[in-house]
Formats: structure tokens, C-alpha cells, sequence
């Protein structure tokens, strides 16, 4: 008993929580990752990005976000998440397999709520498949040398880590990517959808556009090329969609609350 007490006062590395009270969806954001991002969005916005107090500054590009400075204890996010009522928990923010006790985690959330999961990965690392219902995997390029560039490292067992997790078909699985012209261009995205096609064309793919962040020289695409894009793209996997900021002229769907 004294251990388990003890193991739960153990820090996770998770920095943040939002919740939609009418679609019961729970985000928990982690922090830490094992790529260094040139274009990490979380240096434009580390925080849930539909919450009141977020939704319109992340279109400001001087704006930065600040770093979390408090994580929660395992006992503290069962104390946080145990009255919410959950249809699903989507696990994201920098690189939620970085946390090495995610599977303690998962196997608690597993226990006490009778939900699905979604893992959001850059997939450096492979995640814990038999835990999780669903995958949405980062791709940031496939160009050797871009990715190197972009990420610090090496793709090699990035794309292998994508082919397995493709061949399990133990969960459902889907990519996204972001498209930065004149540097994850046209060309480079669709050398993405290309490779995603030849694992299995049926996988869903999203483009999303980039944000600028401050300090760094590409700008974000308008509406008309990531459409465009996003056209050429489903020639190789129908089943692809684009996303693009409005600078918060559309009302939200739904709301977001912040729980920690
Ligand atoms: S993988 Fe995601 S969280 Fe990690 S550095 Fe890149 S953009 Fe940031």
C-alpha cells in the first residue's frame, strides 16, 4: 500500500489538461520531446489553443508562448480526471511517449474510465500500440536532408516506425503534416502523401497549415494553395484534408475548459 502511494506521488511529465463537458473529450497535454523542431509550435502556443484566453493570440506573430513550469503528480491528474465524465482521451502536446510512465498512465486510465484513447506522435519512438485506439502520426518530411534540417534527426526510424505501426493494424491510424512554403513546399508534401500511399492509400491524411513563429523566415500558406495542395494530394490517398486558420473569425464548434 505504502508503495503505491509512494509510485503515485511520482511527477508525470503532463503540463496540462482541457475538457469538452458536451463531447466528453479530455486532452492531456505532455511535455518533453525527442526532436528539436526548427517550427515547434509549441513555442508559438504550448497550451490548448481553443480556450478562451488562447484562441486569438496564437494569430499574433509576435506573440510567444511561455514554457510550463508545473506537472502534475500521477495522483493529482487520477484526483482531476476521476469526476469528469469521458468518451475519450486524447493524449498530445510535445511527445507523450517521452513520458516514461505513460503506461502506468494509461493502464490507471484504462481501470477507471471506459474510454478510447488517441495518441498524437512524432513516432521517434514506438508507442505503447496494445494502449491505445488510435494513432495520429506526425510525418515532417521525408527528404533525408529536410528532415534533418527541420528536426535534428534522422528519419530512417521515423518512416520504419510508421510501416509497422501501418502493418499491426491494431489501431486506426493517421497522419498529418504541415505545409511551409519554400520549405515543406508542395513538392515535399506530396513526396509524403506519395510514401503514406505505397504503406496503405486507405490512411487518412491531413495538411495543416503553418503558423508563423516568431523569428523564423517562412510564412503561412493562404487558403487557396493549401486547397490546391490538398487536391493533388488525394490523387494518391483520397481520403485527405487540409486545415487553415481564420484568424478566429469562426465561432468555435464547441467549448473548451481548462482543467489544469
Ligand atoms: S515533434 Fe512536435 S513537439 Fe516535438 S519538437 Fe517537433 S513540433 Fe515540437
Amino acid at each position: 500500500m505504502k508503495s503505491t502511494k509512494k509510485n503515485n506521488s511520482r511527477s508525470t511529465n503532463v503540463y496540462h489538461i482541457t475538457y469538452s463537458r458536451e463531447h466528453s473529450v479530455g486532452c492531456l497535454y505532455f511535455w518533453g520531446c525527442n526532436l528539436r523542431c526548427k517550427l515547434c509550435l509549441l513555442k508559438k502556443e504550448a497550451f490548448d489553443c481553443h480556450l478562451p484566453e488562447t484562441r486569438l493570440r496564437i494569430y499574433d506573430p509576435s506573440y510567444e508562448s511561455e514554457r510550463p513550469t508545473r506537472f502534475l503528480t500521477l495522483r493529482k491528474l487520477m484526483l482531476l480526471l476521476d469526476p469528469l465524465s469521458l468518451k475519450q482521451i486524447v493524449l498530445m502536446g510535445a511527445e507523450p511517449v517521452c513520458d516514461p510512465i505513460l503506461p502506468r498512465i494509461l493502464a490507471f486510465l484504462k481501470q477507471s474510465k471506459d474510454c478510447s484513447f488517441v495518441l498524437l506522435t512524432n513516432g521517434r519512438k514506438f508507442p505503447p500500440l496494445s494502449m491505445v485506439d488510435e494513432v495520429i502520426f506526425s510525418i515532417k518530411a521525408i527528404t533525408p536532408a529536410l528532415h534533418r534540417d527541420y528536426t535534428g534527426v534522422d528519419n530512417k526510424v521515423i518512416l520504419r516506425n510508421f510501416t509497422e505501426i501501418a502493418a499491426s493494424k491494431s489501431v486506426s491510424l493517421h497522419v498529418e503534416t504541415v505545409f511551409i512554403p519554400d520549405y515543406v513546399d508542395e513538392d515535399e508534401v506530396l513526396r509524403i502523401a506519395d510514401f503514406i500511399a505505397s504503406v496503405d492509400p486507405a490512411i487518412p491524411f491531413r495538411i495543416d497549415a503553418y503558423l508563423p513563429i516568431q523569428g523564423l523566415p517562412w510564412r503561412a500558406p493562404q487558403a487557396h494553395e493549401i486547397q490546391s495542395l490538398a487536391e493533388k494530394a488525394r490523387c494518391m490517398l483520397p481520403n485527405t484534408s487540409c486545415l487553415y486558420g481564420d484568424e478566429g473569425k469562426t465561432e468555435l464548434a464547441y467549448e473548451v475548459e481548462r482543467i489544469f
